[in-house]
């Protein structure tokens, strides 16, 4: 008994010590019902009738599927505010080395048109950098900007502002951010920019090259022009119910300042933790990070309507845990689903596009086509 009594009590410490990625082992293939404290409106919005495409807002759901939209649709009984766009496609996600991406590499496709190896952020397979659509930007003498949720050193961020052979090498990315010249950075991370091993205060450069460095909403929300370079977290920001509506905030301050530049901006969100829950199978979360992307692309879709000269584009890099919906019920708002997988699976993903321009958009091509057409629309 006294024996049985010690396993148990092991059994338990055990449990509490278990690692995200167990986490996952325990969640997988096993059902989870899932419905939402209170759900929103979404106002049906006019497309723009004007052809001039004058900026554009490319927005990233990491690991987002049709599977993470549509159960989010039904978490939500039957409205999703990315139901407004004008135009859909499907994006092959492969990289150059490996079938199935990472953020790394899908997202350097989107960000510079070439398919790289998995890992690398911003560089191709014979690790040079490469220039990515905030650069070209840069160079047209548009504004840019950069807003995710997670650390600024993560992948996707890191694909549009840093290159590397190794997304791990997360002191040597962070450090990129002195030298892109982006003028709207918004993200976590602040372990990577303070108290680094080398020594460099990476606040303190960037304040000498003119950015303001707020780090928290109200110091942000007060600045009304200039450059910004803004982490609010050490790593990643906080979940949703604990971070509220910040991605939504710090992407319309981001509008708010880049849009005060007459020849236009290119500005790219991530909603960037979407993948961190499809990676630990954890559905509920899933559904709050996704909800809570959806929402900020109704306030960035509304704005565009009425600003009538800003091509919106949303996809993803990959599809992240293999969901699958099994059952559920729209006039609940409940959903049933599983993961196969605690890694990313290999699958199209959606691309959504709202505004001039988003006609080509439809169809299905390679993720590195974005670029191309994103380039080639704002004539970079
Ligand atoms: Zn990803």
């Amino acid at each position: 008994m006294k024996k049985i009594f010690v396993n148990v009590a092991f059994l338990v410490l055990a449990l509490a010590m278990l690692p995200l990625a167990s986490q996952a082992q325990s969640r997988k293939d096993k059902e989870q019902t899932v419905t939402i404290d209170q759900t929103y409106d979404v106002v049906k919005l006019q497309a723009p009738k004007g052809k001039k495409i004058k900026n554009v807002i490319f927005m990233v759901g990491d690991g987002m599927s049709l599977m993470h939209m549509y159960s989010a649709w039904t978490v939500n009984k039957g409205k999703l505010n990315l139901d407004n766009a004008q135009a859909v496609g499907l994006s092959k996600t492969y990289c150059a080395n490996k079938l199935i991406t990472d953020s790394g590499a899908g997202g350097t496709a989107f960000a510079t048109g070439h398919k790289t190896n998995y890992h690398m952020v911003g560089t191709d397979v014979n690790g040079k950098p490469l220039p990515s659509l905030t650069d070209f930007a840069n160079a047209k003498k548009l504004s840019t900007g950069v807003v995710v949720t997670c650390r600024l050193n993560d992948a996707t961020p890191a694909d549009f502002c840093c290159n590397n052979v190794d997304r791990d090498k997360s002191y040597e990315v962070a450090a990129d951010y002195t030298t892109c010249d982006v003028d709207y950075i918004f993200g976590g991370g602040s372990k990577y920019f303070e108290n680094r091993p080398d020594g460099r205060d990476l606040f303190k450069e960037m304040e000498k090259k003119g950015y303001q460095t707020p780090r928290k909403w109200d110091d942000l929300a007060a600045i009304k022009s200039g450059k910004v370079l803004a982490v609010f977290d050490t790593l990643d920001l906080q979940v949703p119910k604990v971070r509220g509506n910040i991605l939504e905030k710090s992407s319309m301050k981001a509008i708010d300042l880049l849009s005060q530049n007459k020849k236009g901006f290119f500005l790219m969100i991530e909603g960037s933790q979407m993948d961190d829950y499809g990676h630990s199978n954890d559905l509920d979360m899933l559904m709050q990070e996704v909800i809570d992307f959806d929402k900020t692309v109704g306030k960035v879709f509304e704005w565009a309507a009425k600003n009538g000269e800003t091509l919106v584009v949303v996809t993803a890099d990959h599809e992240t845990g293999g969901l699958t919906l099994v059952d559920g019920d729209l006039k609940k708002g409940e959903i049933v689903g599983k993961f196969s997988t605690d890694e990313h699976s290999g699958v199209m993903v959606p691309v959504y596009a709202f505004g001039p321009g988003a006609e080509n958009f439809t169809g299905i091509y390679e993720n590195t086509a974005l670029f191309d057409k994103i380039k080639k629309l704002l004539k970079m």
